[in-house]
């Protein structure tokens, strides 16, 4: 190319970038974050009606299938952690993100923790309306529900009969197992109270999970301002599923682990928390059934660990003992994967000096467990600031809530330096994750690169043909760094990130 040729082109590019830079603007929307917690789940109520209780409303709670609630000793939620929870939710696949692992959440688990029923017949809450005109009625309902205040003083009269199993149900549901975002008590409850003497036959751990997701789901779409569903319940099974004590063994627990969790308890549990740094930095207990979670979704991968293995086993894979170990250098790795096995399933641990190989679910817990200090771990949908120093090529982002791991690649070109994202996947998986990257120089200019990041099953060496940003020499700091903000949108907020 000759000179005059050279300067044409980047007089263009430079037009290009103007352009582009003028319409950018020059600050990126910070996602919404929600700080507050409303809530109408609140254990301390149902524990005053709780404790008012005679030994014979005590028996006829426990005939209907209610009795672990009697064991409750809480009094508050801890909101915090709730809405931190709540954040990491996974309500189509019921699961918990936190840890690095994926918890699912079962009936079974209510009935561990809550100490309901989780077998038996279904609980359908709705049926035709002149069936609960009668109950509505006696019930003074209105539109807003039925007043949580009424039945606390229906359940003041020491009587042991219909009136009063339907008026506790009512209010352990309003209160605790299933409070609504809005009402006081949902009216449609009253469908499955219209026979009493059946009550105990209900799968309620179902219900009460069944009604959780759905009421997270709608918190999460903001489509309500507060959060329904059994929010103790999920407290709880976090205090219960994930160990503060450093070790990854079960702690030897009450059933319902209700009995267990009093005040001083969770005061001392939450003490634990803020020690280790915050939520999220214990450990996933052993449970069976969690171990099969990342090899379930895609079985092929089996082959690569036996089935049976605990959780504990299964972070501490090494290349050693995961059989996949191959003595090369990584650069010969990675091409093997630009090669002929674009079908490899597996992915290379992107740091250079470590040979790993795996499935990219086994890749996340090696490098959480091998590497927690090479990498910076980030929250989806949530601006991170980051520093590449001159001799950075690269740095390795682990996602919070799943532990997916990302690259954030650099190269030098000779106008500056190029960067760009990637996702450490084999190349034919689908799912893909959108990001934004914006690189602040002095003064109000601003680049910003809104991209997909592609999935490539280890470190990029070499750029592919990827979309990139190229930051000019002078955005780089006086020591040679470059100071970017990058926010990786997880794929449910796909559409509004790319809207
Ligand atoms: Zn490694």
């Amino acid at each position: 190319m000759s000179l005059e040729e050279k300067s044409k082109y980047t007089q263009q590019a430079r037009e290009v970038w103007n352009t582009y830079l003028t319409a950018a603007p020059s600050q990126p929307p910070k996602p919404k974050k929600q700080t507050k917690l409303v809530t109408r789940c609140s254990p301390g109520r149902l524990l005053n009606v709780i404790q008012r209780l005679t030994s014979e409303q005590k028996e006829a709670v426990k005939n209907m299938g209610f009795g672990g609630l009697l064991d409750l000793r809480c009094r508050t939620l801890r909101r915090s952690l709730c809405l931190w929870l709540l954040e990491r939710f996974d309500t189509r696949k019921c699961c918990l993100k936190i840890c690095g692992h994926c918890i699912p959440l079962h009936p079974k688990d209510v009935e561990h923790v809550m100490g309901l029923a989780s077998d038996g017949k279904e609980v359908i809450n709705s049926g035709p309306g002149d069936v609960i005109s009668d109950l509505r009625l006696s019930y003074n309902a209105t539109n807003h529900g039925i007043s949580v205040h009424n039945l606390e003083e229906k359940l003041l009269i020491p009587e042991a009969g219909e009136d009063f199993k339907r008026s506790f149900i009512l209010y352990a549901l309003g209160t605790l197992i299933s409070p609504t975002a809005r009402l006081d008590v949902s009216p449609s409850f009253l469908h499955f109270l219209t026979n009493i003497d059946v009550i105990h036959q209900f799968n309620w751990g179902k219900f009460l999970l069944d009604r959780l997701v759905r009421e997270v789901s709608r918190f999460q779409q903001r489509k309500q301002h507060a959060v329904g569903g059994c929010l103790l319940f999920l407290q709880l099974f976090y205090y219960e599923n994930v160990s503060v004590d450093g070790t990854k063994a079960p702690c030897p627990t009450t059933i319902p682990c209700l009995s267990f969790w009093g005040e001083d308890e969770i005061n001392q549990r939450e003490k634990r928390e803020k020690q280790l740094g915050g939520y999220g930095f214990g450990y996933v207990v052993c449970k069976e059934q969690y171990v099969n979670l990342p090899l379930h979704e895609n079985p092929k991968h089996r082959d690569d660990l036996s089935a049976d293995r605990s959780v504990q086993e299964f972070e501490d894979v090494s290349p050693i003992d995961s059989g996949v170990r191959e003595p090369k250098e990584t650069s010969k790795v990675i091409d093997r994967f630009s090669g002929s096995a674009q079908t490899s399933k597996r992915c290379a641990c992107p740091l250079p000096e470590c040979s790993f190989i795996g499935s990219s679910e086994h890749l996340s817990l090696h490098f959480s467990s091998k590497h927690w200090d090479s990498g910076r771990r980030f929250q989806y949908n949530s601006p991170l600031s980051i520093s590449l120093s001159p001799t950075d090529r690269f740095l390795v982002l682990q996602a919070e809530e799943d532990g997916k791991l990302f690259v954030l690649n650099k190269t030098v070109e000779s106008l500056g330096f190029a960067v760009m994202l990637t996702r450490v996947e084999p190349r034919l998986f689908e799912e893909r994750f959108v990001y934004d990257l914006t690189v602040r120089g002095r003064g109000y200019s601003s680049l910003r690169l809104k991209s997909t990041a592609e999935n490539f099953p280890g470190r990029v060496e070499g750029f592919p043909p990827l979309d990139f940003l190229l930051v000019p020499l002078r955005f780089i700091g006086d020591s040679g760094e470059i100071s970017l903000e990058v926010c990786i949108w997880s794929s449910e907020e796909h559409g509004e990130a790319s809207s």
